[in-house]
């Protein structure tokens, strides 16, 4: 089955808001296994609305529409969808009394434009919206099948989850199972990462895809199969290729972070972990903080000199490497805990790590330079990898 998206509202179209709802669809979409050709918005304008829809109709099976729903004039997603299927809007009597009915609940009540809301094309099959007043429909054409869900994203996610994804599955004909993993790899390109999978991503089934973030890349493989059983065991070789290519690069499986990995690796040798940083602007700490039952506390600063006053150490140049270790070593004092790390910079703005423990210091240069949000998320990332590492006994050799 193919489908299309379409979302309308003007505020959609000229950039006031970002089109969440489509994003939300097609991931939607894609864990039922129906692929997605093409996404569209257009504004609030019946004709034009009718148009693409007559479009979308000619190149998919399924077109989801969202917004336009309310009640006043520029709602017209209704009048669009009637005249892109040539059905007249007929008043749904069932559909106005839990409209009145959702009002009298909260005390108030219905305006006569509110009505609207029940005229619906003819023939179509009425969705209820116990979630507000929009109620959702489908249309089953003979050249196709749409459905028209309300803009407010709440609304809408409900009504896909309560309704239009068991109404899916009932039309797809599903005994078929999707089962899904996550690998997340850390300090790794994704064209490296996509380098080393190509052969596997252009697989049909289990597919797979990549989706980047800032020093870090997760690799998404879905199997289908009509058993539980059989799609698992699709996704596990699939795994099992990629763990081989791509090795400790994976930290881990499913919603895992990277920081919650180390706290756990931290947790079991009954280690703790303490921060100085300067050009990470606190965000090795605020990843931290959220464990801490490992995490002792963190310094931040707006460069070395300042962190080594807070720490009472000695005056001297707390830039680069020596500044670094130094740094560490002042830090892990400090706190009385197993290992201190500390983010140091040196005058180009080039990140130096340093992670000091019971067997010394190790130190390393970090290849991302300057404190934008960017290049904050690449240090950060690459410094909790450093720790991962060495906690591990992988860090010999490691080129991020
Ligand atoms: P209502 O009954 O509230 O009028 P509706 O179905 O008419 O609902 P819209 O008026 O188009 O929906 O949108 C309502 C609100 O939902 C918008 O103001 C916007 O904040 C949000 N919204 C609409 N479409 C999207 C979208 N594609 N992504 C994210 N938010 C959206």
């Amino acid at each position: 089955m193919r489908a299309e998206i379409v979302t309308t509202g003007t505020e959609l179209l000229l950039g006031q808001i970002d089109d969440t709802n489509a994003t939300y669809l097609a991931r939607q979409l894609r864990d039922l296994g129906i692929d997605i050709f093409f996404r569209s918005t257009v504004g609030d304008n019946q004709e034009r609305i009718a148009q693409l829809l007559e479009l979308a109709l000619d190149r998919a099976d399924l077109v989801i529409t969202t917004g336009g729903l309310g009640p006043t004039v520029d709602d017209v997603t209704r009048e669009a969808v009637g005249q892109a299927t040539n059905r007249p809007l007929v008043p749904y009597p069932d559909l106005l009394a839990q409209i009145e009915a959702f009002f009298a609940r909260f005390g108030s009540k219905m305006s006569d434009n509110n009505r609207r809301q029940a005229l619906l094309p003819q023939d179509c099959i009425p969705v209820e919206n116990p979630v507000g007043t929009a109620p959702a429909f489908i249309v089953e054409d003979e050249r196709g099948t749409i459905i028209t869900l309300p803009g407010v994203p709440s609304e809408m996610r409900y009504l896909m989850k309560h309704a239009i994804v068991p109404y899916l599955q009932r039309r797809l004909g599903r005994q078929e199972v999707l089962v899904t993993r996550i690998l997340r790899t850390v300090a790794v390109g994704e064209s490296r990462i996509d380098q080393a999978l190509s052969d596997l991503e252009v697989s049909y089934n289990p597919t797979v895809g990549l989706s980047a973030h800032p020093g870090q890349t997760d690799v998404r493989i879905v199997g289908k199969a009509s058993t539980e059983a059989q799609a698992e065991a699709l996704v596990a070789q699939f795994e099992a290729t990629v763990r081989e290519r791509l090795g400790a690069a994976i930290y881990a499986t499913g919603d895992a972070t990277l920081e919650g990995v180390i706290a756990e690796l931290l947790r079991q040798r009954g280690a703790t972990l303490a921060i100085a940083e300067t050009i990470t602007h606190g965000d090795l700490t605020r990843r931290l903080s959220a464990h801490p039952e490992v995490f002792c506390g963190g310094a931040v600063a707006a460069d070395g000199n300042a962190l080594a006053r807070l720490l009472s150490l000695e005056d001297g140049d707390y830039t680069a490497q020596p500044g670094a270790v130094a740094l560490a070593e002042g830090i892990r004092k400090a706190w009385q805990a197993s290992y201190g790390l500390a983010v140091a910079s040196d005058e180009d703005d080039r990140a130096w790590v340093a992670i000091a423990g019971d067997d010394g210091v190790d130190t390393r240069r970090l290849r991302f330079q300057g404190r934008d949000r960017r290049a904050r998320v690449w240090t950060t990332t690459l410094s909790l990898e450093f720790l991962r590492r060495l906690l591990l006994g992988l860090a010999d050799g490691w080129a991020d």
